[in-house]
């Protein structure tokens, strides 16, 4: 202890393994409230010094493990107010976090491209929940956007602009109070509200925000948004990502103050004015609808599940979504550029030349991708053997129709009309309804459209539908239940569906069936409706085709009553998941334990299906396990006649089916059905040779004569990318990865210039070898060190001979490189075709 001119003083290292985050500063704060002199605690290490009745400026002096600091005492109560603080130092601070979670950079979620891991930036991993990448500025949806007028409105003067402070300040305080007192508060959310309670009640806070009112001559709104932005600021600066993490709990104080001191004048619509990458904790679709697609990159959600319809909608408009995102929480500043990649699962805050290079490249392989798949637009889905069905569109929007046609859909298989009645406050007037339907079947250009009736309820609610709250929303009111209270919804709803029906083929789908009344109920108002459009002249489609979602798994029993009601069953795979397993489709905790391929699920599909064939009904499948190719043959296998999928996946699934034989199929899925488990399944989907088997295993596809790689890492990555682009893997991350388990056993670079990586892998349809020549040698760790420009990768399937096969070309390869006429081939060569002639002869290859 040193007592200079009556400051004392005492050094320290600080001994909390995660430094001074919220949780330490806490206690110090509350210690140092409770005495009357000043005490201030200097960072010695960064200069930056704190006083410690301020949690806020606490946890902004940045302070680490091992960091040396000096704690200053000066006052009358010094000596006690150093003893307990010292004691707290020495005996509490080295043991605070011992029950916390230490900062770790061991996530194992996603698989990341070395690419991206070797780029020199740092990688936050999360979960992928739509495909994609997306690049832009960071914008907080949660986050109130003041409007400039009341940021600029008038100065009232220092008094009461202080007094709107004092006010909200007090009442954010009692409320929070109030809160605490609540017995069945998790401890989590007792954890955040003690971070709440520290900010509101945080000395420095205050005093800043009157500074800039009494000092400044700030009005209130500008006083509290500068001096929370003055703090975010330098938490956001902190090293550690504990204190970064305070940023969020800051924002939700600054934005109950607003609140309580402006209401309703507090802009909360967000408007995106250029390229933006939107993190919210969770989104409701019409929060998702409201957003400029235009400028709209991706979505950062704290909370969603993969069939939650924000989900269904993004996927539709190719909006790649990441959730999880580990060690970032959500306190990314404001306009920030980020990329978030939903292929593999990652954030990046940091963009340099490397990465650059990657998402050029990415946006390559998606041009290229898409111009591969543009020759199955036109075309029916067609399988090996002939047979054909049709890939319908998900919509949710009339507008959309043109699009689904342009990528080659054969009709709408699902209009998914509530979504219109969305952040409305009245139902639309039947004539829009009308012009609405008409706008689709105009567009369709005489192809099917099918309209489902409203389905309100779930997680889609409606404003001008109150719902009283339910326990069991997904279990309670909703689809055509709600339909006998407001009947006039329905009334209208159909009478403007029959109308459009006058212009192009319409058909119609009741949502959420469970029994035979609710169809025969529909089909009452139905004829009902067809009676007064006869009487008043209308035009209709008299024979106009009636189906229900089959969501529910009660249906399976009623199909046999139901087939003199309806025309058609269209599979609603998740709710009927949702309900047969009994898991919540927003829970993903027990949601993912039942993959689409789970036996028992794929059992009542076929079972539905059969059903309604023996009922002279055709079934369309239309939830989210339509557009996985994963799952093409299993659906093929059944017997569907059409599908409908996202407007992104029709090409794809059309090229996806002409792959597959339906033959094969139906055995594959007979044989999975009789499965205990999803583990069996999943063996046999693997071992299941669902590519055209006409493909051989080297082909001029495979071939690149002028590679642009500045390392093994994007050499790698070039390679599963020419096999994906060749349709010889659906699985470009999976394959990336065995290459690299390979790699990284022992090095490929065989010597002479030359590398050959290879893999054994399930992720190939077909055993390939890629031949590239390099525009510029690389490293690549070989016996001689010879830089690398001419590389042969081998791809062999698990189970196609992967044993022998990949062992015999491997060793003739071997044998052949060490023949100088041999390389120099290789390197002179000029066309492809010659290559793989050449090779061919060479390494004896047959398939
Ligand atoms: C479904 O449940 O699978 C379906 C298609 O309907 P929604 O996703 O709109 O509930
Ligand atoms: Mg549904």
């Amino acid at each position: 202890m040193a007592d200079i001119n009556n400051i004392i003083e005492y050094q320290f290292t600080c001994p909390a393994i995660n430094g001074l985050h919220a949780r330490p500063a806490n206690r110090l704060e509350q210690i140092a409230s409770g005495y009357s002199s000043q005490i201030i605690i200097e960072n010695l290490q960064n200069g930056k010094s704190a006083n410690a009745r301020s949690i806020l400026s606490l946890i902004a002096a940045d302070v680490k493990v091992d960091d040396k600091c000096l704690l200053k005492i000066t006052g009358d109560d010094s000596d006690l107010a150093y003893k307990e603080l010292t004691q707290f130092i020495e005996k509490e601070l080295p043991i605070i976090d011992d029950d916390a979670i230490v900062e770790s950079e061991n996530y194992n979620g996603a698989y990341i491209s070395p690419v991206i891991r070797n780029a020199g930036v740092k990688v936050y991993p999360a979960k992928p929940v739509t495909s994609g990448f997306g690049i832009g500025h960071i914008v907080h949806i949660d986050d109130i956007k003041l409007p400039e007028t009341l940021i600029n409105s008038e100065y009232l003067n220092s008094q009461d602009e202080l007094a709107l402070i004092e006010n909200a300040f007090d009442h954010i305080a009692d409320s929070l109070k109030a809160k605490a007192a609540t017995l069945s508060l998790s401890t989590v959310e007792r954890q955040i509200l003690q971070a709440h309670k520290s900010i509101i009640n945080d000395s420095e806070l205050k005093d800043k925000i009157k500074f800039f009112i009494i000092e400044n001559k700030y009005n209130a709104a500008k006083a509290i948004i500068t001096a929370f932005k003055y703090f975010s600021e330098i938490l956001c600066k902190a090293q550690s990502q504990l204190i970064r993490d305070r940023i969020s709990d800051l924002q939700d104080i600054r934005n109950q103050l607003l609140n309580f001191i402006y209401g309703n004048q507090v802009m909360t619509k967000i408007c995106l004015d250029k390229p933006s990458i939107c993190v919210a904790d969770s989104m409701s679709p019409s929060d998702f609808i409201s957003l400029d697609k235009t400028f709209l990159k991706g979505l950062i959600l704290k909370e969603v599940g993969p069939t939650s319809h924000i989900v269904i909608l993004a996927r539709s408009c190719n909006i790649p979504i990441i959730t999880d995102v580990q060690y970032v929480d959500f306190n990314l500043p404001e306009g920030q550029q980020v990329i978030i990649d939903s292929n593999y699962g990652f954030l990046l805050t940091e963009i340099n030349e490397q990465v650059n290079r990657f998402y050029d490249r990415e946006k390559k392989k998606s041009s290229f991708y898409s111009s591969n798949m543009a020759e199955f637009i036109s075309k029916p889905a067609t399988t090996q053997d002939k047979k054909t069905f049709k890939v319908m569109a998900n919509i949710a929007m009339a507008s959309e129709v043109e699009t689904a046609i342009e990528n080659g859909a054969d009709g709408i298989g699902l209009f998914r009309t509530e979504i219109m009645l969305m952040g409305r406050d009245c139902c639309p007037a039947e004539q829009e309804l009308f012009e609405e339907y008409k706008k689709s079947t105009v567009l369709a250009n005489g192809k099917s459209v099918t309209i489902r009736t409203f389905d309100i309820g779930g997680d889609k609610n409606i404003d001008f539908i109150p719902i009283a709250d339910e326990k069991n929303p997904t279990l309670g009111y909703r689809g055509v239940r709600v339909y006998q209270k407001h009947k006039e919804l329905l009334h209208t709803q159909l009478s403007a569906i029959l109308r459009a029906s006058a212009f192009g083929p319409i058909q119609i789908v009741i949502p959420m069936v469970t029994s035979y009344d609710e169809v025969l109920y529909v089909c009452t108002i139905l004829n009902k409706v067809k009676q007064e459009l006869d009487s008043n002249s209308i035009n209709y489609d008299k024979d106009i085709k009636l189906g229900i979602m089959a969501e529910v798994p009660s249906v399976l029993f009623i199909i046999d009553q139901l087939a003199d009601l309806i025309d058609f069953i269209n599979i609603g795979t998740n709710d009927l998941k949702q309900y047969y397993f009994a898991a919540d489709r927003e829970n993903q905790q027990v949601y993912s334990k039942y993959p689409d391929h789970h036996p028992a699920f794929l059992n009542l599909v076929s079972r539905i299906i059969s059903e309604a064939h023996n009922k002279n009904l055709y079934v369309c499948v239309c939830g989210e396990m339509a557009n996985s190719d994963q799952y093409l043959p299993l659906l093929i296998g059944a017997g569907i006649d059409s599908l409908s999928v996202s407007i992104p996946f029709i090409s794809r699934i059309k090229a996806a089916t002409s792959l597959h034989n339906s033959h094969i199929c139906y055995d594959m899925l007979k044989n999975i059905i009789k499965c205990s488990s999803i583990d069996q399944v999943s063996e046999i989907l693997a071992g299941y040779s669902l590519y055209n088997t006409e493909k051989s295993i080297i082909e001029t596809e495979l071939i690149d004569l002028d590679v642009d790689c500045n390392n093994k890492e994007e050499v790698i990555k070039h390679i599963v990318d020419t096999l994906f682009l060749d349709q010889r893997t659906n699985n470009y991350i999976k394959l990336e990865e065995d290459f690299w388990k390979r790699e990284e056993i022992y090095s490929t670079g065989l010597g002479h210039g030359f590398a050959i990586p290879h893999c054994k892998t399930s992720h190939i349809s077909k055993n390939s070898i890629c031949v590239f020549r390099l525009k510029k040698p690389i490293e690549w760790q070989s016996i001689d060190s010879e830089p690398v420009n001419i590389v042969i990768a081998m791809t062999i399937r698990e189970n196609q001979g992967a044993g022998n096969a990949h062992m015999n070309i491997f060793s003739r390869l071997a044998r052949n490189i060490v023949h100088k006429s041999f390389r120099n081939q290789l390197k002179s060569i000029e066309d492809k075709t010659t290559i793989v002639k050449y090779l061919r002869e060479q390494l004896e290859l047959s398939g």
